[in-house]
């Protein structure tokens, strides 16, 4: 099934502004409200469809993806989560904030991940490194190995914070839980809201003797490596993220996110303009003239291509299919090869005497031939 355009979901323009998102966003999250649709499965739906629309257009950086890439920009990228994956207990956790009182009530959104009740934490940072890749490595796609300094469940406690066993107990104000209900007056009446406990930040425990180590955080700072499977076609600025590959949440809450920023390394080679890659290719006069074959680097090794007799400069040949992919899509761009001249800078006497002589034979002198394309055409071609 197709996705829905994110601004059409809010019913928002698409220079909308944060906050008219936000507002536009509580409106159908109240319309399609659970505790006013109960077992109303279409209403469930549009309710997810609207906080996933929301966790895109709401973020900046997710949002210029979107507005650049479409839904391929920030979901369905290979293992990658973006939006589409979240579970309504998460939506509801939260839902209660949109109504509130400051603060950015979606920081945590949808980082949880495998959250249960009972385990609930205060959630990890999300962790954000870069990833330089070279133009080959963009074209096929491929798993890096990347070590990253993080902070971990503490190796002492494992992550709950506590001394031992004994120094913990069951949370008295959620029973162990890690929620509260509430009800809350809102602009459209009173609401049914589910919380998170605030005597133990979701954990549904306290603890009465902190971990020696971590002094009751739960986490402690290691480098671990992992293990990042990137798509073929990315490009600079892209970004990837990676469920609960983040920071260790507090008191055994759950990870934040890893996210990955896409640099390009610079080729000598080639230029890449979207899906095509671009190469100079400099032929000198008598080749150009006389036609040839010449040996040409793509992202994939040497191509033989034979040059016609009589190539003017300017010309533009195609290799189809030999640019970079789509990022999760189908089609190839192509490697255009743009034919220089190459003129010399110096020349010896014996050069001079043979150049002057073909400068006066009838044949050379320019004719331009209306019948070739000018600049403008090419250009087009180049383009289309
Ligand atoms: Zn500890
Ligand atoms: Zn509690």
């Amino acid at each position: 099934m197709s996705k829905r355009d994110y601004y059409e979901v809010l019913g928002v323009p698409k220079n909308a502004e944060a906050d008219a998102i936000k507002k536009a966003y509580r409106k159908v999250a109240l319309k399609y409200h659970p505790d006013r649709n109960p077992n109303n499965k279409e209403a469930e739906d549009k309710f997810k469809e609207a906080a996933e629309a929301y966790e895109v257009l709401s973020d900046p950086d997710k949002k210029a993806r979107y507005d650049r890439f479409g839904h391929a920009g920030v979901n369905n990228q290979g293992g990658f989560g973006g939006g589409g994956n979240m579970n309504m207990e998460d939506i509801f956790e939260h839902f209660g904030d949109i109504f509130g009182e400051g603060g950015s009530p979606f920081e945590s959104f949808f980082g949880g991940g495998r959250r249960t009740s009972g385990t609930r934490g205060q959630r990890g940072s999300n962790l954000r490194i870069k990833v330089a890749l070279t133009m080959q490595e963009i074209a096929n796609g491929i798993t890096k190995k990347i070590k990253v300094k993080k902070q971990v469940a503490c190796d002492t406690c494992g992550g709950t914070g506590a001394k031992d066993s004994n120094s913990v107990s069951t949370c008295s104000t959620c029973n162990g839980s890690g929620y509260v209900r509430q009800i809350k007056n809102t602009f459209l009446g009173q609401m049914q809201t589910t919380g998170t406990c605030p005597t133990c930040k979701g954990s549904g425990k306290t603890v009465t003797a902190h971990c020696p180590k971590c002094k009751g955080d739960g986490r402690m700072y290691a480098e671990e490596t992992i293990e990042i499977e990137i798509p073929a076609g990315v490009g600079e600025g892209m970004q990837l993220s990676m469920r609960g590959k983040g920071n260790a949440g507090k008191s055994g809450g759950p990870a934040g996110d890893l996210l990955i920023v896409i640099e390009e390394i610079e080729n000598d080679d080639f230029v890449r303009d979207g899906n095509n890659v671009i190469y100079d290719l400099f032929l000198n006069f008598a080749d150009a003239a006389l036609g040839t074959s010449v040996h040409v680097p793509t992202l994939d090794g040497q191509v033989k291509i034979k040059i016609p007799a009589g190539t003017p400069a300017g010309k533009i040949f195609r290799l189809k299919g030999k640019g970079f992919p789509e990022v999760q899509g189908y089609g190839k761009g192509d490697q255009l090869i743009n034919v220089n001249i190459w003129t010399p800078k110096t020349l010896n006497s014996e050069e001079k005497a043979l150049l002057e002589k073909m400068r006066e034979l009838p044949n050379f002198q320019p004719t331009p031939d209306k019948s070739e394309k000018g600049f403008f055409e090419r250009m087009k071609d180049f383009f289309e």
